[in-house]
């Protein structure tokens, strides 16, 4: 029985780096080699069909089916040089993953044959057969059928011999089965309202784009390890595992030297990423051990979320390639910190980033203070559903465990903007706004410098925190499709912005000057609004309190955090941007309450298994172990002498039944307890019943299995310990 472990154990840290495929060309000649961009789309289409195709990426202008048609030919031809052979549509279902369905692009000649075929119609549109999706039932009680249709502002790529189409994914009455129709919904709502807003500084803004870099937080194991985890491989995460005697203590993993296999598998991502257009950047150690970060530049938000994906997607297959399994679970091993994945967010326009530290002009300043404070005011008001979008099963381990954001949205400022704010909170009369006419409006904000806000000035704690010239949401999960958070975040400020330009317009339309009305709006948000900024310890128990006594949304069960979807200001707010119709999002709550269910479901069988084929068998060992040796002890040394010289087996035999004991029950309480949850048919009240009293078994179950562990003979421990799991040499 204890082979098995030494076998993996020892294989695992015998492993050698893979060698690395390098390219001889530098990473700037071989960026996107395999993304049909707008250099390829140049070199490969009419001159008139690369016009319209542009036109339809930048402007969203309708794309006809000659120009499809021609741009599919393009695009297999350029495929087709690569070795492609086959073709998909690539979406975005309502799981956390991707898609995908291959075809070739062979068809009947009419001649006995074969040819390669791609026509328009097959770039545009899709009925890949979508019933074995999530779709919380919008797909029974409508049309059963759903499509996909091509995102021309996400560029095609290739993936080993398939040209891979990033799509939409619709039900045939319209509404939305996947993340990127909303948020590209969410995205458009955010450039009208924003984009008027602007205007109030400078009439020539023609467009405002959402950016968002992502911060990828991921573990490797060793795949021998892992294999030999059942629990690892069926559900992410570690269900059972005492900590190793050394962990993160000593902080001396964070930014350490990157052990040579890793720095292998690194090496080798970076460049599989960029050769597919990922512009990856900055990669390090993170805090626990065997735990690692990765970042690209920040990119337009829908293209960013796609590489998110299909980083995620990459970063699995490079990992086999190096005897590596990657986790992007949130919380893999108890006791060491999760995984996150910062989403640095902010706005843009063709004239440059609006949520940049102010410049020099007083117009400048108004229109960053006026962009923040806006911000704020949705983060405030939507605080509880900001909540909801990077809330899952998984991340559920983290948020609120003392290494994480706190469940408790909260934004950060620094010291330097938050004194900024309470001065325009504070002064209100008119005199601290002086008009001249050549400088326009002056705020009494003395000066703000360039650099207003000092990069120094962080705070781990803030799950929204401004960080300089973007808000870092650090809630959003390492294992979550991010266009979750952004399609929240985005919908939220469009709505927040439009409801700002009419109150400004309304004092405008009153004889108020602009600027005035501007300035005077704003200052009554930085009131209405402060309940949202807090900059002091985002763990601590007063904080708690506090937040409570604000009014912010401070509930820690996850499904019924959910909820917030369904609030009428939420529905109100996503009709209004256009971003969800409420069918669309209560279809979505189903999802999300089942896959919660689902999720707990799976851990509580595995730990169940695991519980009664694999520990409690080696402890009932062990144990028969001790047993037989008080029995030769006594026969050996007679009753009085070994039962002094066996009492400390004595105990651990009682200890060790005391343990099994308390596990059988629960398990078979766990068992019981499903099969009541199971009869509820309601998709909340199921997944309630499993937060409220299935998850905590799990962690019951577990304390015991980890004493155990403590206790039984390591030779006879079959699954890998902690200390194997997360030391790779
Ligand atoms: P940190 O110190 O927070 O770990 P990093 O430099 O590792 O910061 O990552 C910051 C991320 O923020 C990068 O992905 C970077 O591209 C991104 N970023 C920087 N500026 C902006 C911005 N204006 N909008 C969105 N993302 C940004
Ligand atoms: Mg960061």
């Amino acid at each position: 029985m204890s082979e098995l472990r030494f076998r993996v154990v020892e294989t695992a840290f015998k492993k050698k780096e893979a060698p690395v495929e390098v390219p001889s060309e530098r990473p700037s000649e071989y960026f996107a080699k395999y993304v049909f961009n707008r250099e390829k789309m140049f070199k490969y289409l009419p001159g008139n069909i690369y016009n319209k195709l542009v036109d339809v990426m930048d402007n969203g202008a309708p794309l006809d089916r000659s120009v499809a048609d021609a741009v599919a030919e393009g695009m297999k031809r350029w495929a087709t040089e690569l070795g492609v052979t086959h073709y998909t549509h690539w979406f975005q279902p309502l799981t956390e993953g991707t898609a995908e369905k291959h075809d070739s692009f062979v068809e009947h000649d009419g001649k006995g044959g074969l040819l390669e075929e791609f026509s328009g119609k097959l770039l545009v549109q899709q009925e890949p057969d979508a019933s074995s999706f999530p779709n919380g039932g919008i797909r029974n009680t409508f049309e059963a059928r759903g499509y996909s249709a091509w995102d021309p502002s996400s560029p095609v790529f290739v993936v080993d011999d398939t040209l891979c189409i990033p799509t939409v994914f619709i039900a045939y009455t319209g509404e939305s089965l996947d993340y990127k129709a909303p948020l590209l919904r969410a995205l458009h709502a955010i450039d009208k309202a924003a984009t008027t807003v602007c205007h109030y500084f400078n009439p020539d803004v023609k467009k405002v784009v959402a950016y968002l870099g992502w911060e990828q937080e991921y573990f490797l194991v060793d795949e021998g390890l892992y294999a030999a985890r059942p629990d690892l491989l069926l559900t992410g995460r570690t269900l059972m595992g005492h900590e190793s005697s050394k962990n993160q203590q000593l902080e001396d993993h964070y930014f350490g030297s990157i052990p040579a296999r890793v720095a292998a598998f690194m090496k080798d991502l970076e460049i599989q990423a960029l050769e597919l257009g990922i512009p990856v950047k900055t990669r390090h150690n993170e805090v626990a051990p065997n735990q690692f970060e990765l970042a690209p530049i920040f990119e337009e938000c829908n293209l960013a979320v796609d590489h998110n994906m299909l980083m995620m997607s990459l970063m699995r297959r490079v990992a086999r390639n190096h005897g590596f399994r990657v986790l992007l679970h949130e919380k893999p091993f108890k006791g060491v910190n999760g995984s996150g994945k910062h989403n640095n967010w902010s706005l843009g326009t063709d004239t440059g980033i609006l949520l940049h530290a102010p410049g020099k002009t007083a117009e400048d300043n108004l229109r960053f203070i006026t962009f923040l404070v806006n911000t704020l005011m949705a983060v405030y008001k939507h605080n509880g559903l900001l909540k909801a979008s990077i809330m899952s099963a998984t991340n559920a381990h983290r948020l609120g465990a003392n290494e994480a954001p706190p469940a408790i949205i909260s934004s950060f400022l620094g010291k330097q903007l938050s004194e900024v704010l309470d001065h325009l909170e504070e002064n209100d009369s008119d005199d601290i706004i002086t008009i001249s006419a050549k400088q326009g409006l002056k705020l009494d904000i003395p000066q703000i410098p360039e650099l207003l806000i000092d990069n120094t000035d962080r705070n781990r704690t803030s799950p929204f925190a401004f960080t300089g010239n973007r808000f870092e949401f650090r809630a959003v999960g390492s294992e979550a499709n991010c266009a979750s958070a952004m399609i929240a975040l985005n919908s939220a400020l469009a709505h927040q912005l439009t409801l700002f330009k009419e109150d400004v317009d309304a004092l405008i339309a009153k004889g108020e000057d602009k600027m005035k009305a501007i300035l005077t709006v704003v200052r009554r948000y930085v009131k209405e609004c402060k309940a949202i900024r807090f900059d002091g310890n985002g763990y601590s128990d007063e904080w708690k309190e506090e937040a409570a006594r604000r009014g912010l949304d401070c509930e820690t069960s996850c499904p019924v955090i959910f909820d917030n979807y369904l609030k009428p200001e939420t529905i109100a707010m996503f009709e209004a941007t256009g971003v969800m119709t409420r069918k669309e999002l209560e279809a979505r709550n189903e999802v999300k309450w089942e896959t919660y269910t689902k999720k707990i479901q799976i851990e509580a069988r595995v730990l169940g298994d695991l519980a009664m084929n694999h520990i409690i068998p080696v402890a009932t060992e062990y144990q028969s172990r001790l047993i037989d040796n008080v029995y030769k002890m006594n026969s050996l040394f007679g009753e009085e002498k070994a039962t002094k010289l066996s009492s400390e087996n004595i105990k651990l035999i009682e200890e060790i039944a005391e343990h099994t004991i308390f596990i059988t029950e629960h398990v078979n309480a766990m068992i019981e307890a499903r099969k009541v949850a199971n009869k509820i048919a309601d998709e909340r009240g199921k997944a309630i019943a499993y937060h409220d009293n299935i998850a905590p078994m799990l962690e019951d179950i577990r304390y015991h299995i980890d004493k155990l562990e403590l206790i039984v003979d390591n030779q006879m421990w079959t699954l890998p310990k902690y200390r194997e799991l997360l030391f790779i040499r």
